[in-house]
């Protein structure tokens, strides 16, 4: 009973100190657009027996150490961090009020000494509300198609990640660990009209709900799920994002993107960044001489990258290299960049923002505009897959 009860208490503690990674604001994509990180992305999946009936999702809006209130219409609960402890469940007729934010659905809090977890729990088609113009944007009638996608994509997130944060007393987070989610203040009457027009509806490979990575911009081309150490999936393999020479994304202010760096800026860089971008060794070093490109992914990301200094040579991997050259809390936009150097400095070109697995969302829309249909899109990023009911 208390070691368990104080691993609980660590894990509280270290998801509150877990920094969020940088969000990117643009003209194009929502400010409010998550860049997911492989360890958001890669939630233990234990979907089990017991949720395979259930519509309803727990999803943690908040951990609190003080006091939380939540106002409902029939009665304001205010709770006090190590008083009463236990379970509470709350069942409302209306919408309460929690912190800023107003939200659908009844509640859990769970008080555990110094903790109190709030939970919001209401069915998955009220929760997509919350999600849908968060993890898309805002879009006009144009894009109505693409919030399907979007719609369909955010619910089979849901649905295959019901247990997957159990240990905390919900199934996912509000916020970019899992899908971005905001209550009412949200929502956005077309995309609600997406979330009803493809109500249930599900993206399934051989039977099995799949693991619908998406991402904002491709940059022409997605990547294998390699990127991340994992096994490639059949249904996430490199396809080109273009037509007629021209990618469906173009419009994205991140098709084409450059950063420069001094050669002075790198050293201070790599060895700030070098635990965070799980380079293979670490060493004191005074100057950066050359960085290679030694391979690629599939889809052209960078796979192995070489530093070599004054003192010696260590290498990056994948995705996380775009940790390496982490600046004023922003990661590199993607991992498809090429090199340059010349005196005094570095200049990385790329293209893309985000891991680049799945579903582009500017490719999205840009094909609904077009006038794809959702299910076209879909099947444009997850090759193979069925979009089916949940229950089929
Ligand atoms: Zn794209």
């Amino acid at each position: 009973m208390f070691p368990k009860f104080f691993l609980f208490l660590a894990i509280i503690a270290l998801l509150a100190c877990a920094p969020l990674p940088p969000i990117g604001p643009t003209s194009d994509i929502p400010t409010t657009l998550p860049e997911k990180t492989e360890e958001e992305w890669q939630v233990p999946k234990t979907v089990e027996q017991d949720t395979v009936e259930r519509h309803v999702i727990n999803v943690g809006v908040g951990i609190e150490r003080g006091l939380a209130v939540i106002e409902c219409p029939e009665k304001k609960w205010e709770f006090k961090a190590g008083a009463n402890l236990g379970r509470t469940e709350i069942e409302t007729e209306g919408n309460c009020k929690y912190g800023e934010k107003t939200y659908r659905g009844n509640w859990v809090v769970i008080s555990n000494d110094n903790n109190l977890v709030i939970i919001n729990s209401l069915p998955i088609e009220e929760y997509l509300r919350g999600v849908v113009p968060h993890e898309i944007g805002r879009l006009k009638q144009d894009g109505f198609e693409a919030l399907k996608a979007q719609a369909v994509a955010a619910r089979t997130y849901a649905y295959s990640h019901l247990n997957s944060r159990r240990s905390l007393g919900f199934d996912v987070f509000a916020d970019v660990r899992d899908q971005v989610y905001d209550g009412i203040n949200g929502e956005d009457s077309l995309a609600n009209e997406a979330i009803l027009a493809t109500n249930g509806l599900v993206i399934k490979y051989n039977g099995n709900l799949i693991e619908a990575y998406y991402h904002s911009t491709c940059g022409g081309r997605t990547e294998s799920s390699e990127i991340w150490g994992q096994e490639s999936k059949p249904y996430l393999t490199p396809v080109s994002d273009s037509a007629n020479g021209k990618a469906f994304c173009e419009l994205s202010r991140y098709m084409k993107w450059e950063e420069k760096y001094s050669r002075q800026e790198l050293v201070s860089l790599f060895q700030r960044n070098a635990i965070d971008a799980r380079i293979d060794k670490t060493f004191p070093f005074s100057k950066v001489e050359q960085i290679l490109i030694t391979e690629r992914f599939p889809g052209g990301r960078v796979k192995r990258l070489v530093v070599f200094t004054d003192k010696g040579s260590f290498e990056a991997f994948g995705d996380r290299t775009r940790r390496l050259f982490a600046r004023d809390g922003k990661l590199l936009p993607g991992s498809a960049f090429s090199i340059s150097q010349d005196k005094d400095s570095f200049t990385i070109t790329g293209s893309g923002f985000g891991h680049g697995i799945g579903m582009c969302q500017m490719g999205a829309r840009a094909r609904s505009t077009a006038g794809q249909k959702f299910d076209e899109i879909l099947r444009a990023y997850y090759t193979g897959v069925d979009i089916l009911k949940i229950r089929d």
